[in-house]
This record gives structure tokens, C-alpha cells and sequence, in this order.
């Protein structure tokens, strides 16, 4: 078995769980621990489920739930160098942590882990790539662009979380400040929905069982404009769900 699901998405929250034959772990937490305990239980899992954490960076809404949880569910948090670091020795007190290192897999309870640095406003954040009985999952969200080696090691993936954060014309015509608009589409903060789409047809093959429409914008950015984009972009073969903030998505196998 390999599949994952995620509890929330989007700006006010993020928490994706994988789950395989061997082990289950959380990828960020940015929800509340009551919040993390219903949803888990909604899907049959309890906090003494999770094997592990892994962190992709430091923003509140990626990390904001992790060191509670940690404690809670007793588990060790797994991040880079800079995310640990700049939530400051403080903030994990009482949690066991172990830092990833960019572009290094790492073996652990069968599964391959493969952090990939990517461009975002963050201290050293990553895209996460995980392999399992032969098969790869990916989940990438909160980056401005993509780099070539990310496109790279998404070729052949089985399934994809892929942040669609925006739509560029509401983005530029929302009421952010410019200042704001400028950091979001700017290529060290959020993937629009061209960009996204453009990263699908790149990697976008046969073998791609699955994507889900990530991390998208309340305000920026709507359901149907990247349902048509998946539609465009995807074989008819392809499975596409779209995350939101209070749901997340249900499970999705991965076969
Ligand atoms: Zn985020
Ligand atoms: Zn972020």
C-alpha cells in the first residue's frame, strides 16, 4: 500500500500524511492539534499513527502545529538545516530532530526520502520526493519557479501534489498591496497556475497516475480555472483532484 492524503491546504494550513505498508508520516503541520486529532481520526488514524514528521520550511503555515504534535504523538521532525534552524533551538525543545540534507536521500523504515531544494522565501526550503515498493510520490508546493533538477527528478513520478497558488489576473488585480503581489508572483514565492501547468507538461508522461491541485490561493485564484488547466494539460489516463484549505483531500492510492 501507498497513499496519502492531506488534512488541509492552502495559506491558513497545511499537513499532508503518507501512508505505505511500512510506515506513516506527516509532511508540515500548520493546524492546531485539536484540528490535526478530528482529521486523523476522520481518516481512521490516531496521533500514535505517525512515525515521523517531515518539515518542508519554516513558514507558520507549514510548521506552525509541528512541535506541538511532535510532542504529542511522540515523534521525531525531520527538516533542512535552515528550517530547523530558523524556528531557533527553543522551539524544539523536547522534540527529536534530524536534518535533512539538500538533495541527499535518506533510508529510513523502507522508504527513500529525497529532499530537493527549492526557490521560496524561506531559510533552506524543500520539495519532497518519497519512493516505495518501486514507486515515487512527490509533493511540491510553495516555490516561486522551478529549478531543472526539480524537473528532473519529477520525471517518472507516480503521483504529484502540485501547488497551483494563483491565477495571475486576480493576483494582479486583487487587493494586495503591491508589495505583496510582487513577493507571491515573484520567483521566490508561489507557483502560478500557468507555471504549475507548465511543469506538468514537462514531466507529464504516461507513468503520472495522479496529480493534486495544491496550496491554491482563497482569494487569488479559483477551482475551476485549475480543473480546466488539469484538463488541458493531463492524459485522459491521469487522476486529478484539487486540495482545499478545510478538507484538504481524501486518500488517494497510489496502485
Ligand atoms: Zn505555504
Ligand atoms: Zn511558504
Amino acid at each position: 500500500m501507498f497513499r496519502f492524503t492531506s488534512l488541509s491546504s492552502g495559506s491558513q494550513g497545511n499537513a499532508l500524511v503518507v501512508q505505505t505498508d511500512d510506515a506513516t508520516f506527516m509532511v508540515d503541520c500548520g493546524l492546531g492539534l485539536r484540528h490535526v486529532e478530528e482529521r486523523l481520526a476522520c481518516r481512521q488514524l490516531g496521533l500514535s499513527d505517525l512515525d515521523f514528521i517531515v518539515v518542508t520550511h519554516e513558514h507558520a503555515d507549514h510548521v506552525g502545529g509541528v512541535a506541538k504534535l511532535a510532542r504529542a504523538a511522540n515523534c521525531p521532525v525531520l527538516a533542512s538545516h535552515g528550517t530547523l534552524a530558523a524556528m531557533g533551538p527553543d522551539h524544539w525543545k523536547g522534540v527529536t530532530t534530524h536534518a535533512l540534507s539538500a538533495h541527499r536521500p535518506v533510508k529510513l523504515q523502507g522508504l527513500n526520502l529525497h529532499p530537493i531544494v527549492v526557490p521560496h522565501d524561506a531559510r533552506e526550503p524543500i520539495a519532497l520526493e518519497v519512493g516505495s515498493s518501486g514507486r515515487r510520490f512527490a509533493m511540491v508546493t510553495d516555490l516561486g519557479s522551478a529549478t531543472s533538477y526539480l524537473l528532473e527528478r519529477l520525471k517518472g513520478v507516480d503521483a504529484l501534489v502540485l501547488e497551483f497558488n494563483h491565477d495571475r489576473d486576480l493576483l494582479s488585480s486583487s487587493t494586495y498591496p503591491p508589495s505583496l503581489k510582487a513577493r507571491v508572483g515573484g520567483p521566490s514565492g508561489h507557483l502560478s497556475n500557468d507555471e504549475a501547468a507548465d511543469i506538468l507538461a514537462h514531466i507529464a508522461r504516461n507513468s503520472l497516475q495522479v496529480v493534486v491541485a495544491a496550496h491554491l490561493s482563497q482569494q487569488n485564484n479559483r477551482p475551476e480555472l485549475v480543473g480546466r488547466l488539469l484538463e488541458q494539460r493531463l492524459s485522459s489516463t491521469t487522476q486529478r483532484f484539487i486540495a482545499n484549505q478545510d478538507e484538504g483531500f481524501d486518500w488517494v492510492l497510489i496502485q
